[in-house]
């Protein structure tokens, strides 16, 4: 610790030569990592990092070397005086809610779980630090007890490219768990795939490749994983063919798949109104009402969701009707075209500018899960119309997407083949 003291002293400019240094290391240890996606087992980057050892550590945008640092969670039942007492903050309490009250509401809102960090140095120097959430965090700088400064932050997100791979034995979330690829990950490769591979069926020995991001923070001078970025290139080998998806914007920042000629992965319909589901009933031309016990047809597909849960409109077009009835409660209805239609039942409201005549385009926000009308629970009840007759949309053969706009063919193509060498490097 008496050497760290010593570091105050030194003066401002060799302080600021260590800050550059600092930056000039951070910036080639990202260029190194994006050349090579497996760093940690590279030596030269190890030297690299002996070398820093003395460096300054920075977390919050605070040094921390100068202070003695706690890290915990919020325990369930802890509340922020029982936090403050244990270290010797309690007496401030008053001040420190007073300075906090636009900025974060420490008595109501402190979550269990959550991290904070509290840098403590000599009786009084005193930094407490909430973590809202993996990035945000609110910083409580008490080092001067007559003017108690409250602010919030931002962790910088750190971005690593990866290429992973792997071979599927029985299904592709276990080949992932296998190569330690999160979840995620396969979670969003079945979502890619989800009209071109049927994955209930996918066989033993297929096999994919998948260039992506992932994402880090600093934390105490060590990348801590986050999470899964964005899903750049994949080639996934399905019975021998090979189906390769590559991430592309076109405009407004709508960014989508393609295949190695331009053609979207996407059909023109959507799989499903929302993200995130289960479906709790299926098309059925006989089944047994849950409100009326009647048997009868079920013309439509149930989805349920929390309420609240944003509802899509599974592909463009005008909304026909935005309406409520007492069977259908808030209902949307949108025209594909002169052959198809969609219906989106029981909302809990309409979103506001959803109204008859309005153009919508695959993926648009058209109103919010509810319970309104004949349903027992917050669900959509979502039924497909082609020719004007209610059939089931997973035994249509549905029309493709979009290709890609003529005008950004060649630029798409160029740009595949750079993620196609990114596929292809690093063969392990
Ligand atoms: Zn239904």
């Amino acid at each position: 610790m008496r050497k760290l003291y010593k570091r105050k002293r030194i003066d401002k400019q060799k302080g600021l030569k260590i800050i550059l240094l600092f930056l000039v290391f951070s910036v080639s240890f990202i260029l190194i990592d994006y050349e090579k996606p497996k760093p940690s087992k590279s030596p030269s980057l190890k030297q690299t990092k002996n070398k820093e050892t003395r460096k300054p550590v920075y977390e919050y945008g605070i040094q921390l070397d100068s202070f003695d640092v706690f890290k915990k969670n919020v325990e369930n039942g802890e509340n922020i005086s029982s936090i403050w007492a244990n270290y010797n903050m309690f007496f401030l309490k008053d001040e420190i809610l007073k300075r906090s009250k636009n900025i974060f509401d420490f008595e109501k809102k402190l979550k269990a779980a959550n991290n904070y960090t509290v840098l403590s140095k000599s009786d009084t120097g005193r930094y407490f630090i909430y973590e809202k959430d993996k990035l945000n965090y609110i910083v409580v700088d008490v080092n001067n007890k007559d003017s108690i400064i409250v602010y919030e932050g931002k962790r910088e997100v750190i971005t690593k490219h990866m290429l992973s791979q792997g071979i599927i034995n029985s299904s592709l979330s276990e080949a992932c768990s296998e190569q330690n690829i999160s979840q995620k990950l396969s979670q969003e490769l079945s979502e890619i795939y989800a009209w071109t591979i049927d994955f209930f069926k996918i066989q033993k020995g297929d096999r994919f490749k998948v260039y992506y991001e992932n994402n880090y923070i600093d934390s105490c001078g060590k990348l801590k994983y986050i999470g899964v970025g964005k899903i750049w290139a994949v080639e996934f080998i399905h019975k021998n063919q090979p189906f390769y998806a590559f991430y592309y914007e076109q405009n407004r920042n709508r960014g989508e798949y393609f295949d190695e000629n331009g053609m979207t992965l996407r059909k023109a319909f959507l799989k499903a109104p929302l993200n995130y589901y289960r479906i709790s009933s299926r098309y059925s031309k006989n089944r047994k009402h849950p409100v009326t016990g009647q048997w009868k047809g079920h013309f439509g597909t149930d989805y349920a969701a929390p309420a609240g849960t944003p509802i899509m409109t599974t592909a463009n077009g005008t909304i026909e009707i935005a309406s409520y009835t007492k069977y259908n409660g808030y209902y949307v209805k949108v025209k594909h075209n002169s052959t198809y239609s969609t219906q989106y039942l029981h909302m809990q409201k309409i979103k506001s500018d959803i109204k008859k005549g309005v153009y919508v385009k695959q993926g648009d926000i058209i109103g919010y899960v509810g319970s309104t009308g004949l349903a027992t629970g917050p669900h959509v009840c979502y039924r497909f119309w082609k020719n004007g007759v209610q059939v089931d949309p997973y035994q249509q053969n549905l029309p493709p997407g979009d290709p890609i706009d003529e005008e950004n063919r060649i630029g798409f193509l160029k740009y595949k083949d750079k993620l196609l060498e990114k596929l292809t490097e690093n063969q392990m």
